[in-house]
């Protein structure tokens, strides 16, 4: 019988340790906040040595918060690097946890490890989902890209929180809040974003407060884009801000309305409710992910 899996979703703010083999198979879990990496690095080394007493672990997934290195050639592979997080540049998450726990592991951001999550275990056996789009609107917006059944890397990997979208500023004068781009997706769509535009947190506007359709009109021009260039059949949307289930139904609407009928699909257009859906897993996409990373790092 092999052996269990282990995830680390590494976040800004915490950690989320896990061991199991999947969604319906999920053991045990820690959370602990993320301080120094010394610390931090230990406390999560220190579960799983815990966990593999009650059951072996095979293989060890890093979810993690970036910028990161994915570049398997690059001497710095495996390492946060550039990240305004104190204390956490050039830190090499990847190797410190091999070398601690002496097990294959794999490394890759949180959202590329979501969408491998999605991928994995909600119906790629099933139907076509390649590619799929995992997109957190959250914090921050990023989008994790699975096509040919990997994590699509690159120079860095995408980006696409950080598209240009068009700003109407009679509608919406709030000049954004990206510190790199001002008005980019991410500037005007974040959660802060709606804090700062409405002076209060998203999760405590009334569903029928204007910043909603807002906020649909900004995330579906961002899947819009998304969909001309990359195509996906599958677009999964998570964060906090989804945690807002009437988003969907207008995202979809405004998508389908934007497009035109100009992309010519059956799955878009007759049941667009199975094309773009929310986020399966609920809070544990990035130990899912994780233990998705973790075998990926055994059939390495
Ligand atoms: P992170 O991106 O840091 O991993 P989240 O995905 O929870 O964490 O995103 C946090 C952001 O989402 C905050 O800006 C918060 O205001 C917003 N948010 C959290 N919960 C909700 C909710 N239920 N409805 C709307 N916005 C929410
Ligand atoms: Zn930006």
């Amino acid at each position: 019988m092999k052996g269990l899996l282990g995830g680390i979703e590494a976040g800004g703010t915490k950690f989320v340790c896990a061991v199991g083999r999947g969604p319906d198979d999920y053991r045990a879990e820690v959370r602990f906040p993320t301080t120094t990496p010394d610390e931090t690095i230990a406390r999560a080394v220190a579960f799983f040595k815990e966990q593999a007493e009650i059951e072996p672990i095979d293989a060890i997934g890093i979810a993690s918060f970036g910028p990161v290195d994915l570049n398997p050639h690059s001497l710095t592979y495996g390492y946060i690097t550039t990240t305004p997080k104190a204390g956490w540049q050039e830190i090499d998450l990847l190797g410190r946890v091999k070398a601690a726990l002496g097990l294959p592991a794999a490394f890759d951001t949180d959202v590329n490890a979501a969408a491998l999550a999605e991928y994995r275990w909600s119906g790629a056996a099933l139907r076509d989902v390649d590619p799929l789009v995992y997109m957190t609107i959250g914090t921050g917006i990023g989008i994790g890209v699975i096509a040919n059944g990997q994590p699509v890397h690159g120079l860095v990997h995408p980006e696409g929180g950080h598209m240009l979208l068009r700003h109407d500023r009679t509608r919406d004068p709030f000049d954004g809040c990206c510190p790199y781009h001002g008005d980019c997706f991410e500037g005007l769509a974040s959660g802060p974003a709606m804090h700062k535009r409405w002076g209060e947190a998203a999760e405590s506007l009334p569903i029928h407060h204007p910043a909603w359709d807002l906020e649909a009109q900004y995330i579906a021009e961002g899947l819009m884009n998304i969909i001309y260039v990359l195509s996906p059949r599958r677009i999964v949307l998570g964060g906090g801000v989804m945690q807002q289930q009437h988003l969907f139904p207008v995202i979809r609407e405004k998508v389908l309305a934007m497009l035109n009928k100009y992309v010519d699909s059956d799955l878009l257009l007759e049941t667009p409710e199975h094309y773009i859906v929310p986020a399966s897993m609920g809070n544990r996409v990035g130990t899912v992910g994780a233990f998705a990373l973790a075998e990926k790092a055994l059939k390495a």
